[in-house]
């Protein structure tokens, strides 16, 4: 079905970069001839499941959608990928993002761009827009994104659907080809809370392969799943309904509101002083860490090699010339000079100290309220080649997802509803670790 579905609508809203239909039919047909004598089932037994480009998948090419990967076989798993496959899923294919995450409509993509499905002149946003199209276009039951600045929230948000970044050292990182390795988790984009839940149930879980993974035990998140939210008590920080977020988005918010407020949940409108400075402070750092991650690309170790240098520095130049696109080459380029020195104390360390400073606004108000709630984005997904020229523009799209990563906190993206037929997305916040919490109130929503 999700094959068939795939060749029906993919070549409009072209979510896949690359497909594995031969591996998924065995597959499928091997669990298929063994249920009789099956007594227990994997948790996802089945189910059709795509996985974004920057998550290795053994054998099959991982490119995060650049050229410079364009022929890359990874030679293992990524842990969340071999999760998911002990959950006995089906996997379907690999996802088309922004060009090593960098982005927030796909358009950064170096094959091609990925369309929003409920408008096919719009974006999907970014840079998980394929995780998320996917998903809305019903090519597969879920789909697993990342998200450094909102990646997954975003996109979930422009294309309705649901999508969890989960608390940063969740999720294993070890086989997500690293962006900004203090910000980058994986996580699920999906039709319905309750699918969220059991997707992260899969994914979760301390990984001896990732120092930064969190040795602290999981819950289960389904039997958070109660609808009981009476007592609640809802943080709204007045700088996420401030200027730049879009009436009808704001409005879409307020009704959110009103249906928790008659769930028995109260709230209360604070503060988080320091917001203002999120997207300087992450453009600097998430470029840092890009600068030195993006290293590895050298036409040596992965991918694409060019054959025109006459000397070996010259071979790199020319192999990340010619391997890596615009934005990737921008990011490399701002955030060198943020970490050279004579800059290093002025940028980076700075930038550091203000991230301090936002996590305490998270800190303060998650101590006094069970959850932060706003809109995922200011605006609806806009209109494709609308802002591809303008990088501060498109990188004020990430204005309100941002902040939670420099918190570290998890924050899910629900569907509240459609502003002139296009998707609106609300962001509930929540304390370290208490996913279970931020699904509670999802669920009882939706
Ligand atoms: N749009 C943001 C950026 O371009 C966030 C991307 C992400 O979360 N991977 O960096």
């Amino acid at each position: 079905a999700s094959y068939k579905r795939i060749a029906e609508v993919d070549d409009k809203v072209k979510a896949f970069l690359t497909l594995d239909e031969e591996t998924a039919r065995n597959y499928a047909k091997q669990l298929d001839e063994a249920l009789p004598e099956r007594v227990e089932k994997g948790l996802l037994y089945g189910l059709p499941i795509g996985i974004k480009d920057n998550i290795i998948t053994k054998g099959l090419r991982t490119t995060c959608a650049s050229k410079i990967l364009g022929n890359f076989e990874p030679v293992h798993d990524a842990t969340a990928m071999g999760k998911i496959r002990s959950s006995e899923a089906i996997m379907i294919g690999k996802l088309n993002m922004d060009e090593f995450a960098m982005g927030s409509s796909t358009e950064n993509s170096s094959f091609f761009r990925t369309r929003n499905p409920w408008n096919l002149d719009h974006v999907p946003g970014g840079s998980s827009g394929g995780s998320a199209a996917s998903v809305a276009a019903g090519e597969v039951l879920f789909s697993l994104g990342s998200d450094t600045g909102g990646s997954i929230r975003q996109p979930a948000s422009y294309c309705g659907v649901v999508g969890l970044k989960p608390t940063y050292g969740r999720v294993s990182r070890f086989g997500l080809v690293a962006f900004a390795s203090s910000l980058d988790q994986i996580g699920p984009i999906t039709r319905s809370v309750e699918d969220n839940a059991y997707l992260l149930q899969v994914i979760s879980g301390y990984d001896h392969m990732d120092s930064t993974s969190a040795n602290v035990d999981v819950p289960d998140y389904l039997s958070s799943l109660t609808g009981d939210i009476q007592g609640l008590k809802v943080a709204v920080p007045k700088e996420y309904l401030a200027e730049g977020v879009n009436e009808d988005v704001k409005n879409k918010i307020l009704d959110a509101l009103k249906v928790l407020e008659g769930l028995g949940a109260t709230w209360e409108e604070v503060s988080l002083p320091h917001s203002k400075y999120a997207v300087a402070t992450y453009y600097l750092l998430a470029s840092s860490e890009a600068s030195a991650n993006l290293a590895r690309f050298d036409g040596v170790r992965y991918g694409v090699r060019s054959d025109n240098g006459a000397n070996l520095i010259e071979m790199y130049k020319e192999s990340r010339s010619a391997g890596f696109g615009d934005e990737v080459k921008r990011r490399i380029m701002l955030g060198t000079f943020a970490l050279s020195s004579g800059y290093y104390d002025a940028y980076y360390k700075k930038a550091q100290q203000v991230r301090t400073l936002i996590k305490k606004d998270f800190d303060d108000v998650l101590e006094k309220f069970d959850v932060i709630i706003g809109p995922t984005a200011p605006t609806t997904a806009f209109k494709i080649g609308e802002q591809v020229d303008d990088p501060l523009t498109m990188y004020a799209n990430d204005i309100l997802t941002i902040p939670v990563n420099l918190a570290g906190v998890p924050a899910i993206s629900v569907p509240c509803g459609l502003s002139n037929g296009l998707p609106v997305g609300l962001q509930i916040i929540g304390k370290h670790f208490d996913e279970s919490t931020v699904y509670r109130v999802a669920h009882a929503f939706e």
